[in-house]
C-alpha cells in the first residue's frame, strides 16, 4: 500500500522528461535487470503458435491458406532470431517444439550455432516444451506425458536444455493433473496461464490471489505443489501495447523532427498500465505477455518498440521496464520470499461470461475424440511390441504415431474446436501414423510367435493383419471362408502387467466354426447374428471411410474368451468344423424379441448380473447382483438438448466450445420399442432402436458385473433448424446430496458439488452447461449405501444435474458457430460421393452399482483394460500346416510367475533411439480411495524383465529429460498461507541389487534403463538378436 502511494505521488509529481531538439541516432539501453524497490515490469515476448486450427500446423508454418488467416510461423522464427542476434538484452519464449522442430531441421549449421548460443545465454528459452501446448479437458494423461516428453527430449538432444516453466496460456479450463504431473511432477517451478472462470477471476483480481500454490493433488499433496500465476486479463499485452505490423497501438514516436512526437504520453501510459496491475498482484513483479496468436512475424516491429520502452520509461525512472522471461519472472517472485494462498482441485468448467460455459468441446467430434483415444492404448501396446523385438533403425517405427498424436493433443485438435479441413488433417496424420505403427506390430508378433523357429525357417515368417475398423464389423481376414481347409489365427496381445480374461469377437461368415486356444484345445464360443440395418451401415461407413465395397460377407459375430498373460500374447485359431470333423461347434445365439409378445419381463445375464426389461415397454426396469445382493430399479433413457441459435455473443449460440441449451427434450420412441434379446453361454444382449437415429446394445457377460452400453447415434437430424446435443442418463435412487465425482485425464477424481464451487461464491445462470465437467475415465456417485459408477470410452462431457443421476453428453452436431474464433458451425458429416450425412458415431460407457466404498476396484481395473483392449492380429494356417507345434503360442516378456500388483501399471515400455528403456509405472489409486489398493506396492524390475540383465536403473523426472534427485535438489521450495501439517507417502529409493520399484498412491516414477545385452540369456529374450 505505501509502496503504492509513493508511486503515485510519483505520477502526480511528474518526473517528465525533457523532449530533445535534435533528431539523430539513440542507442536505446536495453540492458535493465531487476531494480529492488521498484515496480519491475516483466516484458515477455511471446507469440502463441497454435499447431492447427483454421489452418493446418504445416499450413500455419508455411504461411500457406493466408486467405483464411495471415499466419506464417516460419516467418516468425526467421524474423525473431535476427531480432535477438541484432541486440543481446532481447529475450523471446518459444513454446511449441512441433512448430520449432519443423524450423529446426531447414537451418544451416552457421545458424543452429549462433540459435544455440541465444538459447545458452538465455535470449531464447523453451518454456512448456512440449510438441504442442495441449488441451487439459480432453487428453488421457498418457497422451498428455507422452507429447510432453517428445518435445523435452528434443531441446535436451538439441540444446542440452530442460524447461522450467509451463506455458498453458490458451487452453479452456485447466486440470488438476496438469498442476500436478504435467506441473509439478517435471520438475517445473511455475505455470502461468489465461483462462479461468469469470466470476473466479473477478475474485482473485479482488483479493490479490492471482497467484497461488496449486496443490492439486490430494494423494501427493506438498510433495508435488506448483507456483501458479494467472494473468489479470488474458495472453495479450495491456491495451495500447500491441505492435504487429497492422496493430492500432500508438507507437513510441521519438523523432522531434517528425510530427506526433509522443514519448512523454507513451511513458505516462506505460507506467499507468503498470501500476494498475501492481494493484492486483502482491509483489513489485509484475508479468506483461508482449504478443498474442501468430504475432512476431515481423519481430522488429516489436522489438523496435520494446527497446524504446525500456530506455524512455527506465530514464523517467517511475518503474522499472526489463526484458524478462517467466523463469526470470519466477525467480524474482520466490526471491520476493512471500507467502502464496493455497488452490487446490481444479479450474474447471471455465466461463468466460454468463451465458457461456464453454462445456460443449468436452464432447464435441466425438468420433475424433475416440480415434485419438484408441489409438493412444495401440500406440502403448506398439511401443511394448517394438521394444521386445528390437527397434529398426531403419524402416517401420512408432515414431509417426508419436507425432501424429502429439498434434492430436493440441488444445484446438482433441478438444474438437478446429474448422473441419483441420480436424481431417490429423485424423489423416494418425492413420499414417497407424499403418506404420501396424507394420511395427505386424513384424514383431511374426518374430516372436517364430521365436523357436531355426533361422532356416524364418522365412516363413506369417502375415500378420489387424482390423481397425472391427467397430463397425469390417474386418476381411476373420469374414474368410474356412472351408477350404484353411484356419484363421488369431493372436490377442495383452499390454496390461497383469492378466487378463476377455470376451472378443470378430465378425464371421460362417456359422459352423470351433475355436481352439494355445494348446490346441477347443473352447466355448459364441456366434451372435449381424442384423441386416448392421450389415447396410458396415457397407455405408466402409464406402466413405476406405472408398471401396465391402464384400458384406459378414453374417455373425463370433464371441468367445480370452485369457492372456500379461505383456504377452495367446493364440486362437477359428477354423470350420466340418473341415476338421470336431464335434462340437459354436453356439448359435438364441434370438427374442418382445415383438413375439408372449413375456411381460425379459432377463438377462448368465452371471450375477441379471438385467430385467420390460417387454411391453421396452425398457430396463431392474438391475441385481446376485453376488453382492445390490438391486436397483434404474431407468436409462436419451434425451437432447437443442442449441441456443444466437448469431453473437449477447445470443450466445451453442457452438464448438460453448455449451448453451435451449430446452432439452426426451427421445421417446412412439409406441412401444420392440427389444431383440440375443443370449447364449458367454454374453446376452438386448437391442434396441430408440428412433431412427438412435441404436443402443447393452451386453451382460456371464464373467463380468458391469453392464456394457454400445450406443450408435446420428446422423442427427438438423432440419427442423436446431442443432442438437445428444445426452444418455442413468438415473437411481441413490440420495447424492449433489454431489458426485469426476476424473481429472484419467487419473485423480475430483469432488463436485452441483451448483457450487469451492473458491467463489457461484452465481448460477446455466444450470445444466455450468455443472457440466470434463470426463475421460469416469463418473461416480455415491449415497451411504452404495455407489454408481460409470465409465466411459473416449472423452466426453458429464455430470449429475438430479441426485442419483448420472448424465453423458454423447454427441452433438450443431448450426451456427459460437463466436470464439473457429467460424465454423460444428456440423460434421460423412460422405460417400457427394452424397453427405451427418457424421454417426459408435462407442461404449459401462456402468455398474456397488456397495459403497466398493467400486474403486472396478473402475480403475476396467479403466485400465478399456484404455487397453487386446491388440488383435490375424493370420492364416494354411491346410496341413500345424502353427501350435512350430511356433510360440503363448509369450509373456514377464517372468512366468510374475504379474504386477493389481494398483500398478505400465504406462510406458519403449526403447529409446539410443537403445536405453524408458520405463513408467503408476498407482492406480489415490490415497484412500480403495481400503486394499491404496496402498504403497512394489515392482521387481527383475522378474518384468525376465531374460534381461539390467545393468543400471535411473530415476528420471516425469517426461525423462533430467534426473530427479537433481530436480529434487533444484527445485523452488515455496511457502504457502495458513500451511497445515501433511503426511505426504512416496515410494522409496530403488536398491541396485533388489532393484525394486515402491508406488504410493498416484505416483508415477520413471525410469531410464540400461540393459547389458550381451549376457541376456533366455527363452524370451529375442532383443537384438533378430
Ligand atoms: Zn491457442
Amino acid at each position: 500500500m505505501e509502496l503504492h502511494s509513493l508511486f503515485l505521488f510519483a505520477i502526480l509529481a511528474g518526473i517528465f522528461l525533457p523532449a530533445p531538439v535534435d533528431s539523430a541516432y539513440v542507442a536505446y539501453n536495453t540492458s535493465s535487470g531487476i531494480v529492488p524497490g521498484k515496480i519491475n515490469v516483466h516484458l515477455v515476448p511471446h507469440s502463441h503458435d497454435d499447431v492447427g486450427w483454421l489452418k493446418t500446423v504445416d499450413q500455419y508454418y508455411a504461411g500457406a491458406n493466408n486467405s483464411i488467416r495471415g499466419a506464417c510461423v516460419q516467418n516468425v522464427l526467421d524474423s525473431v532470431i535476427s531480432a535477438l542476434l541484432d541486440d543481446s538484452n532481447r529475450r523471446f519464449i518459444y513454446v511449441e517444439m512441433a512448430f520449432f522442430e519443423r524450423w529446426w531441421r531447414q537451418q544451416s549449421d552457421v545458424l543452429k550455432a549462433k540459435v544455440k548460443r541465444l538459447v545458452d545465454s538465455g535470449q531464447l528459452e523453451f518454456i512448456n516444451g512440449g510438441m504442442c501446448m495441449h488441451d487439459e479437458a480432453t487428453p488421457h494423461y498418457i497422451d498428455l506425458i507422452d507429447q510432453t516428453t517428445l518435445g523435452h527430449r528434443f531441446i535436451l538432444d538439441e540444446f542440452g536444455k530442460k524447461p522450467r516453466v509451463g506455458w498453458q496460456i490458451d487452453p479452456f479450463g485447466h486440470s488438476a493433473v496438469q498442476g500436478y504431473l504435467l506441473g509439478a511432477e517435471l520438475g517445473f517451478d511455475s505455470l502461468f496461464f489465461a483462462r479461468i472462470d469469470y466470476q473466479d477471476r473477478a475474485k482473485r483480481i479482488s483479493t490479490k490471489t492471482l497467484e497461488v500454490i496449486w496443490k492439486a493433488s490430494r494423494s501427493l499433496g506438498s510433495s508435488s505443489q506448483i507456483f501458479t500465476g494467472i494473468f489479470p486479463v488474458h495472453y495479450e499485452p495491456p491495451d495500447g501495447f500491441n505492435f504487429e505490423i497492422n496493430d492500432v497501438s500508438d507507437p513510441i514516436q521519438d523523432d522531434p523532427l517528425l510530427f506526433d512526437y509522443n514519448v512523454r504520453q507513451r511513458v505516462n501510459d506505460f507506467v499507468a498500465a503498470a501500476l494498475a496491475q501492481a494493484n492486483v498482484t502482491r509483489t513489485n513483479h509484475i508479468m506483461w505477455t508482449m504478443g498474442t496468436d501468430f504475432r512476431y512475424q515481423y519481430a522488429v516491429s516489436w522489438f523496435r518498440q520494446m527497446d524504446k520502452f525500456i530506455h524512455y520509461v527506465n530514464l523517467d525512472g517511475r518503474v522499472n521496464a526489463l526484458y524478462s522471461t517467466p523463469s526470470i519472472y519466477t525467480d524474482a517472485i520466490f526471491a520476493a520470499k512471500e507467502k502464496w494462498p493455497l488452490k487446490t482441485g481444479d479450474f474447471f468448467p471455465y466461463a468466460d461470461r454468463e451465458n457461456a460455459y464453454w462445456t460443449g468441446y468436452f464432447t464435441s467430434r466425438p468420433g475424433f475424440k475416440g480415434y485419438v483415444r484408441s489409438l493412444s492404448g495401440y500406440y502403448l501396446a506398439a511401443r511394448q511390441l517394438e521394444f521386445f523385438k528390437g527397434r529398426y533403425s531403419t524402416g517401420p517405427n512408432t515414431d509417426a504415431l508419436a507425432d501424429a498424436l502429439a498434434l492430436a493433443q493440441h488444445h484446438d485438435a482433441v478438444s474438437g474446436t478446429q474448422r473441419q479441413h483441420v480436424a481431417a488433417d490429423y485424423a489423416l496424420r494418425l492413420s499414417i501414423g497407424h499403418k506404420e505403427a501396424e507394420k511395427v506390430v505386424a513384424s514383431s508378433l511374426a518374430a516372436l510367435t517364430s521365436s523357436r523357429l531355426k533361422s532356416t525357417q524364418m522365412d516363413s515368417n506369417p502375415e500378420f493383419q489387424q482390423c481397425p475398423l472391427l467397430n463397425i464389423s469390417y474386418c476381411p481376414p476373420s469374414e474368410a471362408n474356412f472351408t477350404n481347409g484353411k484356419s484363421l489365427v488369431i493372436i490377442a496381445y495383452n499390454s496390461l502387467g497383469w492378466k487378463r480374461e476377455d470376451v472378443i469377437r470378430i465378425p464371421v461368415s460362417s456359422e459352423n466354426l470351433v475355436v481352439r486356444d494355445s494348446a490346441g484345445k477347443e473352447i466355448e464360443s459364441q456366434l451372435l447374428p449381424i442384423s441386416n440395418i448392421s450389415l447396410l451401415t458396415t457397407e455405408y461407413l466402409v464406402k466413405a471411410y476406405l472408398g471401396i465395397s465391402a464384400s458384406g460377407s459378414a453374417r455373425y459375430w463370433l464371441a468367445f474368451s480370452v485369457s492372456v498373460p500379461p505383456l504377452g500374447f495367446s493364440t486362437y485359431t477359428v477354423s470350420s468344423s466340418k473341415s476338421t470333423g470336431s464335434e462340437s461347434r459354436s453356439f448359435v445365439s438364441t434370438v427374442y424379441t418382445s415383438e413375439e409378445g408372449s413375456v411381460e419381463n425379459l432377463e438377462v445375464g448368465q452371471g450375477d448380473l441379471k438385467l430385467l426389461y420390460s417387454a411391453n415397454e421396452g425398457r430396463l426396469t431392474h438391475y441385481a447382483n446376485k453376488r453382492n445382493l445390490v438391486t436397483e430399479l434404474p431407468e436409462l433413457s436419451y434425451s437432447y438438448y437443442t442449441g441456443y441459435n444466437g448469431t453473437d455473443r449477447v445470443f450466445q449460440a451453442s457452438g464448438a466450445y460453448v455449451f448453451r441449451p435451449n430446452g432439452t427434450f426426451p427421445i421417446e420412441p412412439k409406441g412401444q420399442v420392440p427389444l431383440a434379446v440375443i443370449r447364449g453361454p458367454l454374453l446376452d444382449e438386448v437391442h434396441q432402436q430408440l428412433n431412427a437415429w438412435l441404436y443402443q446394445v447393452t451386453r451382460v457377460y456371464k464373467d463380468k458385473e458391469h453392464a456394457e452400453v454400445e450406443f450408435t447415434i446420428g446422423p442427427i437430424p438438423v432440419d427442423d433448424g436446431y442443432g442438437k446435443e445428444i445426452v444418455t442418463k442413468i438415473s437411481t435412487a441413490l440420495s447424492s446430496n449433489k454431489t458426485f465425482y469426476t476424473d481429472s485425464n484419467g487419473r485423480d477424481f475430483i469432488k463436485r458439488i452441483r451448483d457450487y464451487r469451492a473458491d467463489w461464491d457461484l452465481d448460477v445462470h446455466q444450470p445444466v452447461a455450468g455443472n457440466y465437467y470434463p470426463i475421460n475415465l469416469g463418473i461416480y456417485l455415491a449415497d451411504e449405501t452404495r455407489e454408481l459408477s460409470v465409465l466411459v470410452d473416449r472423452a466426453v462431457g458429464g455430470s449429475s444435474l438430479v441426485d442419483g443421476q448420472i448424465e453423458l453428453m454423447l454427441h452433438r452436431r450443431l448450426i451456427n458457430d459460437d463466436t470464439r474464433g473457429v467460424g465454423e458451425a460444428l456440423n460434421e458429416t460423412v460422405c460417400v460421393l457427394d452424397d453427405c450425412k451427418g457424421l454417426m458415431v459408435r462407442g461404449k460407457f459401462y456402468f455398474r452399482i456397488d456397495p459403497l466404498g466398493e467400486g474403486a476396484k472396478w473402475r480403475r481395473t476396467l479403466g485400465q483394460e478399456i484404455y487397453s483392449p487386446p491388440l488383435l492380429a490375424f493370420s492364416e494356417e494354411e491346410e496341413g500346416y500345424n502353427w501350435k507345434s512350430s511356433r510360440t503360442t503363448t509369450f509373456s516378456a514377464m517372468d512366468q510367475s510374475y504379474s504386477l500388483p493389481n494398483n500398478i501399471a505400465v504406462i510406458t515400455l519403449q526403447e529409446l533411439q539410443s537403445g536405453k528403456v524408458l520405463l513408467r509405472l503408476a498407482h492406480l489409486y489415490e490415497a484412500g480411495e480403495d481400503k486394499d489398493y491404496s496402498v504403497v506396492s512394489g515392482v521387481e524390475l527383475k522378474k518384468l524383465f525376465s531374460g534381461k540383465k539390467i545393468k543400471k536403473v535411473t530415476e528420471m523426472t516425469l517426461s525423462g529429460n533430467q534426473e530427479r534427485k537433481k530436480m529434487e535438489k533444484s527445485r523452488l521450495e515455496w511457502k504457502v498461507e495458513d500451511e497445515d501439517e501433511e503426511k505426504v507417502v512416496r515410494g522409496g529409493g530403488v536398491d541396485p541389487v533388489k532393484l525394486v520399484v515402491e508406488l504410493a498412491p498416484m505416483e508415477i516414477r520413471t525410469f531410464i534403463i540400461d540393459f547389458d545385452y550381451l549376457s541376456s540369456h533366455g527363452d524370451s529374450d529375442i532383443h537384438h538378436r533378430l
